[in-house]
């Protein structure tokens, strides 16, 4: 059994950079659960599965193989061998995950195993939404990890703005407003904190001394635990 670090929140409050920065810092993996989402995803949309009809997404299921990976240090997303690290990262995958896929019981049910190997065989930093309330419940630390919506949209609109000239910030606050109002109502693996978890608000904060919080609070629960599992 490893460490198990579990980081919840919104959409855009720097979980997955965050938690990439602490991992490498503390030598842990990082799981971004998010991604895995996005490539059944992508699979479907490849494999023109209707997008609009549950029962069509549930019966590809037992054909997706989504996987992490490690390229020179860097994490990848796979599906059926092929690397989606890239291509899960469109608006369309974003607003597809979060309306048909993730909202869908059973590719929830089917990505459990899955998430809880990874989490028994390493130390890991694993982020999502439901990770310290459904995927791991005994958890050493949970972290919930928000921020406003605006400074959200504005991160992600940064990042954006780079591979599309076109998107405006308006549009993405409402891409943000949108994917907190399904991620939230969710019939299971909705976003919530859980009742142990420690709120980690970043709307002031840069990256860096987000990292720094997120590593501090990890260094010593590792600690707390006599630092000889890490
Ligand atoms: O974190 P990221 O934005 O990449 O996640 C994409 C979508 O996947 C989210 O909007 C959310 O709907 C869903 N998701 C989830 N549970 C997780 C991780 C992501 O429902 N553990």
């Amino acid at each position: 059994m490893g460490i198990n670090i579990a980081i919840d929140g919104p959409s855009g409050a720097g979980k997955s950079t965050i938690a990439r920065k602490a991992a490498a810092e503390l030598g842990f993996i990082y799981v971004d659960t998010g991604a895995i989402y996005r490539s059944v995803t992508y699979y479907c949309l490849k494999n023109g599965v209707d997008m609009s009809d549950p029962a069509s997404i549930e019966s590809a299921l037992p054909g997706i193989k989504p996987g992490l990976g490690f390229i020179e240090g860097v994490q990848h997303v796979f599906v059926n061998g092929e690397d989606v690290s890239d291509k899960i990262r469109t608006p369309e995958v974003s607003m597809l995950t979060s309306s048909a896929v993730a909202s869908n019981p059973k590719v929830r049910e089917f990505l459990l195993e899955l998430q809880r190997r990874l989490a028994r065989e390493n130390n890991v930093i694993m982020d999502g939404r439901d990770i310290g309330t459904v995927i791991l419940p005994n958890a050493d630390l949970k972290i919930f990890l928000t921020a406003s919506p605006e400074v959200r949209a504005q991160r992600r609109y940064n990042e954006l703005k780079e591979k599309d000239p076109y998107i405006t910030y308006e549009q993405v606050l409402d891409d943000v407003n949108k994917r907190d109002h399904t991620d939230a109502h969710h019939e299971v693996g909705a976003l919530k904190m859980a009742d142990d978890a420690v709120l980690c608000d970043t709307t002031e904060l840069t990256l860096n001394q987000s990292v720094k919080k997120v590593t501090d609070l990890i260094r010593k629960t590792v600690m707390s635990n006599g630092g000889t599992r890490a």
